[in-house]
């Protein structure tokens, strides 16, 4: 019997390990094998689906290749990564500095084992989809829209892979625009992606674009059930589904000849993973609208400053909609400063809502129209503080306040979900005098059925919304008028089109502009922007009502007009560039961990010492910390941060290979963030 020959290849593992493993095959028993392709390889005691990294090497010498593993077998090349998005991978694990193997199974559909399951859609979104479908009258684009669709189509002829930023007021028609973009791209054959921020997007999204497009269309995003998202990954990778509107791990669908990418909300921070695989989806959007050579819309009321500096640069077109479509005017903002205005006392509630706020909010309510109330949850999460000593109950694990859940009686941690029962008295000084502080949505929704007649009042938080299913429900609920006031965090932000939404109350800008964080006005920006478009999207007028303490910030200034946008962010541009903030570096931040404090910060500042000693001057200016993590200790490990502020990719790996070696050295766990977002 004649023996094919025997080759190799490199397989890498869904393990957090930079590695990539030899194996061998016989090439007349594994045909045509190539990266991308999935095996299964014995790996230590057991079988594992790793993916190929290359094949077709040649035998390594004699001595090595008796120890080198068979791959066990092929698996179905339906289940094989595209190219595109093997090249994707690659990049993106190269770029934030992640193990191979675990980037790339980001990209695959869950495994060909589990149960296939389909889901129609819900009578409920066929109704309203049918519904919609009637009132929806042919539109033609104004002449802003008109203009930039026709600048994408026409440069995107000169140049495939061009980048586009449409910066549109809210209300300008964005969606439209990229509705027409995606139209072209369907009409010569391609496939289209549109990324969303929010999974509580996702869904409105994509009925808007299914009416438009007559075409079916996945959504794609984490909360989709694992059997769906199975058969959706198959649909798309044969092209029987031709557009995606997804989250941000939709960068990795297996689309094939893709011909337009959106980012909707281009600044929008969700875009950045914020663990494990820390990539950031708007940049790997160009990185592969580069690979499909296809055009990318980036949209967004208040650009990242990355994005408005490469329009500066000359690598981006910009796109301007300056007005609301239909010239509705924007709303008009309300300052509401709770230095001169102290919270309404109540005999039965103690609540953070100015009488201004309240008397605003019922005016609203007894014309028949709707009101949503946005809560910055970083600044109030509730906690319980002893009166007498002001000590609060922290979590065991992670040095933060717990917080509060009045409905289901108790404690929770934030960081690790871990549950505490309600103390009855202070852990420090005895007394009993404990107390709920600060205020969460849960909170709010009690006070606003208590101060406002009427009030009918619906959440929007993680904690209500723990399925796609519910959260559809509740967007429904408030689209068909059965409540009048929409509470919500993060969540409620992004783009909901509610037309009988008149006013929307900003409980705190305070905690929003005093973030520690090079990109807390920037961000506070975008966020109180993107709120205040929440309102009078329909007919009416719209009102923002903003509360706070320091309300004198230039941030609050543009909002209310006294400022102008463009100034604000030149002067936070020369500042960044000032201080090597990106756009002007790369950004990346070195955690180190472990679980006893003085161990940690000796070894941390001994390695800073070591690098400090390797780079020049100008480099070291460039290195800040070691300091303690905004969250210091996080499930019993205690957190150090070194942060660099690079010149180049270049000079980002160089430094980044040098302090991972010294993390193994002083046997510190190290998490690597290229262009972090959060602290
Ligand atoms: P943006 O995405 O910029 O926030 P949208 O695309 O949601 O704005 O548009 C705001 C509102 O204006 C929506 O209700 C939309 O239906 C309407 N609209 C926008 N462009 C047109 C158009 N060309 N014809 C009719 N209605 C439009
Ligand atoms: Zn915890
Ligand atoms: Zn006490």
């Amino acid at each position: 019997m004649v023996n094919g020959l025997v080759l190799f290849a490199k397989v890498a593992v869904p393990r957090p390990l930079d590695v990539l493993y030899d194996y061998s095959y016989r090439e007349d028993v594994i045909l045509g094998l190539k990266a991308g392709d999935l095996v299964k390889v014995p790996f230590g005691r057991t079988q594992v689906v790793g993916c190929i990294v290359e094949a077709g090497l040649p035998v390594p010498s004699a001595a090595e290749s008796v120890k080198i593993k068979e791959i066990t077998q092929k698996i179905d090349p339906e289940f094989s990564l595209p190219e595109e998005v093997f090249k994707l991978c690659k990049f993106g694990a190269e770029y934030y500095q992640y193990p191979l193997g675990e980037a790339l199974f980001s990209a695959f559909a869950p495994s060909p084992e589990t149960k296939k399951a389909t889901r129609g859609l819900s009578k409920k979104a066929k109704a309203r989809q049918e519904l919609q479908q009637q009132n929806r009258t042919t539109r033609s684009l104004n002449r802003e829209q008109d203009q930039a669709l026709e600048k994408i189509k026409s440069q995107s002829l000169v140049k495939s892979d061009s980048v586009f930023l449409l910066q549109g007021v809210t209300g300008s028609g964005k969606t439209e625009v990229y509705i027409e973009a995606a139209k072209h791209a369907l009409h010569l054959g391609k496939s289209v992606l549109i990324l969303v921020p929010e999974i509580a997007l996702t869904s409105q999204l994509k009925d808007r674009f299914e009416q438009a497009l007559h075409t079916p269309i996945a959504l794609w995003h984490s909360a989709i059930a694992e059997g769906l998202r199975q058969v959706q990954w198959l649909k798309v990778k044969s092209g029987e589904i031709r557009v995606i509107v997804g989250a941000r791990s939709a960068i990795f669908a297996p689309l094939v000849n893709l011909g337009l990418i959106v980012v909707d909300e281009e600044h929008d921070a969700t875009y950045k993973q914020e663990e494990r695989f820390r990539y950031q989806a708007r940049d790997l959007a160009l990185y592969r609208a580069k690979l499909a050579s296809c055009p990318v819309i980036l949209g967004s009321a208040t650009p990242s400053l990355e994005s408005i500096q490469k329009v500066k640069e000359g690598k981006i077109h910009l796109l301007e909609l300056k007005q609301r479509f239909s010239a509705r005017p924007l709303p008009e903002v309300k300052l509401i400063s709770l230095i001169e205005e102290a919270p309404v006392v109540h005999p039965e509630v103690k609540t953070v809502f100015a009488l201004k706020t309240i008397r605003a909010v019922q005016a609203v309510i007894d014309r028949g129209e709707q009101v949503m109330i946005y809560l910055n949850r970083r600044g109030f999460s509730q906690f319980v503080l002893c009166k007498d000593c002001g000590w609060i109950k922290k979590c065991s694990n992670c040095s933060i306040s717990l917080t509060h859940y009045q409905r289901k009686r108790e404690l929770c941690c934030h960081v690790c979900g871990e549950k505490f029962e309600i103390p009855s008295r202070c852990e420090q000084c005895q007394s009993h005098e404990l107390k709920g502080m600060g205020s969460g949505t849960e909170t709010l929704e009690e006070e606003l059925k208590i101060l406002i007649n009427g009030a009918k009042v619906l959440r929007l938080d993680r904690e209500m919304i723990t399925s796609q299913g519910r959260l559809e429900q509740t967007l429904d609920d408030f689209r068909d008028l059965k409540a009048n006031i929409l509470i919500g965090t993060q969540m409620l932000v992004k783009g909901h089109d509610f037309p009988k939404v008149t006013c929307v109350v900003i409980v705190s800008a305070d905690m929003l502009l005093k973030w520690p964080d090079f990109r807390a006005s920037e961000r506070a920006l975008q966020t109180l922007t993107q709120v205040a478009g929440r309102s009078g999207r329909g007919e009416i007028l719209g009102e923002v009502l903003i509360q706070g303490y320091d309300l004198g910030h230039p941030v609050i200034q543009i909002l209310t007009g006294e400022l102008d946008q463009a100034q604000f962010i030149e002067g936070e541009l020369a500042l960044r560039r000032e201080l090597h903030y990106p756009p002007f570096s790369r950004f990346v931040r070195y955690r180190a961990q472990h679980e006893q404090l003085e161990h940690l910060k000796q070894k941390v500042e001994r390695m800073a010492q070591a690098l400090r000693h390797e780079l020049s001057d100008e480099q070291q200016a460039r290195l800040l910390g070691p300091s303690e993590a905004l969250l210091q200790r996080v499930k019993n490990q205690y957190r150090y941060d070194l942060y660099f502020k690079a010149k180049n990719v270049t000079e980002l790996f160089t430094v980044s290979a040098r302090v991972k070696k010294m993390a193994q050295i002083e046997d510190l766990q190290l998490t690597v963030d290229v262009d972090p977002y959060s602290a």
